[in-house]
């Protein structure tokens, strides 16, 4: 299941940023042969960790197996912003999915999420460079201000914080005559991710949750009143079990048709060497920027040491140069500031982002005490954070759905799994950055705030 970790394979978790910038984590491990656990947990990524966290904290006895280290998959290598939305739904559209009372529970937690991640980190004391700075989603143009506008209302009649801003605010934020109008997600920031699963890693421990690293979950089989856990490092017993392995290669072994449930795209990030001049000319309030261009999406924030962190759609070969990976991020700034220096790229590396059929995050029943996690379709920061919260509530409940905010769907199938990532990576996402016309000049009328 594991990617080869050489220092050529984008997909490998050395290459991050992260890796060199979060505090090292003792990896606990080892075989333990036979277990027992109210429950266990396969994935330690941020789902599997938060949900770990919060059961322990509730008194649960609980064990989780993760196939390498806590943040191996997309939870340790992200683009690093919270932002308290989905990918591509409004509010209303996910109460119209969902009905009203489901929709708006699920509305509600994504909105919390953005203040439950500061919140964790604060409590817990974790390491780490975390700004809580917002978020401006910012466009060039104009015509799309109303939606913009209504988006935001949705968003603040249900618990968020989002502020439209016109053009003269978006350019004093964003630093750009390019930009038309924005949203400022208020409560939004920035945090090092993979610094944030050792975090919970470490949390869940200290609460009392048993973390096996090294330990790839192999098998399920119902055994009594629950479930018999095989790893690779020893088996356990449970009465109920959660799959939080969305994101990183699924496992159909453990639980035939996982694996179909999603797409898993792959993602870039690019890193530059410390560039402060630069980051403050790029983003001169601080304020990490994202634009809402959904072909050829722009996303900059800057770390503490002011390296320059992007993410983009992935390029189509893994043997690139960081350089060569970010020039069509270059290409786009340079429309917002025409002119600008050449960027020291230093590192480049990839994920995968999982996409449900639904695009909203999900607990589905895979039987009567086994669930499967996620859905968070590039948004798992926040919003995993919260659905392991979601899931404890469900334990704690004795497994009443209506304790936890998260839906509960069945476990479906995407159409063309294999084939759409490949088409995304070979001919849509370099479509999206032949096609971007993105800020090639200022907006043709100002909008107001
Ligand atoms: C490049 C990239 C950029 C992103 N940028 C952002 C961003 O800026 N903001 C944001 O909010 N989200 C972002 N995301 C999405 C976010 O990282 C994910 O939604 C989130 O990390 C998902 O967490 P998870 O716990 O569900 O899955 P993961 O973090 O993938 O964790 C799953 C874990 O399961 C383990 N595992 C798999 N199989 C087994 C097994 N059989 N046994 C034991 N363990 C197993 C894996 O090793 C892994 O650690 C990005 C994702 C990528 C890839």
């Amino acid at each position: 299941m594991a990617r080869s970790s050489t220092n050529l394979d984008p997909m490998a978790l050395g290459r991050s940023l992260w890796q060199r910038t979060a505090p090292p984590f003792e990896r606990a491990g080892g075989h333990f042969h036979e277990a027992a656990a109210e429950v266990a947990i396969v994935g330690g990524g941020y789902s599997g960790l938060s949900a770990a966290l919060h059961l322990a904290m509730d008194g649960r006895d609980v064990a989780l197996v993760e196939a390498e280290e806590p943040g191996a998959g997309a939870s340790g290598r992200n683009a690093a912003g919270w932002l308290p939305q989905y990918l591509d739904r409004t509010p209303a559209d996910v109460e119209k999915l969902l009905g009203g009372e489901r929709g708006r529970a699920l509305n509600a937690m994504i909105a919390e999420s953005a203040r439950l991640v500061p919140k964790i980190v604060r409590r817990h004391r974790m390491q780490m460079d975390m700004r809580q700075s917002g978020i401006l989603v910012a466009s060039g143009e104009p015509a799309q201000a109303g939606a913009a506008r209504e988006l935001a209302a949705a968003w603040n009649a249900r618990g968020g914080a989002v502020r439209f801003t016109g053009t003269a605010e978006v350019q004093r934020l964003g630093g750009s005559d390019r930009f038309a109008h924005g949203l400022m997600f208020e409560e939004a920031g920035t945090l090092n991710p993979l610094a944030y699963a050792r975090g919970l890693a470490h949390a869940a421990s200290l609460a009392g949750a048993r973390l096996h690293c090294g330990a790839p979950a192999l098998h399920l089989h119902p055994a009594g009143d629950g479930w018999r856990l095989e790893t690779a490092a020893g088996r356990i017993r449970a009465r109920h079990v959660l799959i939080a392995t969305e994101g990183h290669e699924a496992n159909d072994s453990l639980w035939p048709g996982l694996s179909r449930a999603c797409y898993r795209l792959p993602m870039a990030v690019v890193a530059s060497e410390p560039v402060p001049a630069l980051v403050s000319r790029l983003m001169p309030a601080a304020v990490p920027i994202a634009d809402g261009n959904k072909a050829n999406p722009l996303w900059i924030m800057a770390d503490a040491e002011g390296r320059l962190v992007a993410s983009l759609p992935p390029p189509r070969s893994d043997d690139l140069a960081a350089g060569a990976v970010a020039r069509h991020v270059e290409a786009k700034l340079n429309r917002l500031h025409p002119g600008l220096p050449a960027i020291p790229w230093s590192r480049f590396w990839m994920g995968h982002v999982a996409l449900s059929a639904e695009r909203i995050p999900a607990l589905r029943e895979l039987a009567p005490g086994v669930h499967a996690i996620g859905g968070y379709s590039g948004q798992g920061i926040g919003a995993a954070t919260a659905a392991g919260r979601e899931y404890a509530r469900l334990i704690a409940a004795g497994g009443d759905p209506a304790a936890s905010r998260l839906p509960l769907l069945p476990l479906s199938t995407v159409p063309m799994r294999r084939a759409v990532p490949w088409l995304y990576r070979h001919v849509l996402a370099p479509l999206g950055r032949a096609t971007d016309r993105s800020y090639r000049r200022p907006p043709a009328a100002a909008v107001e705030d």
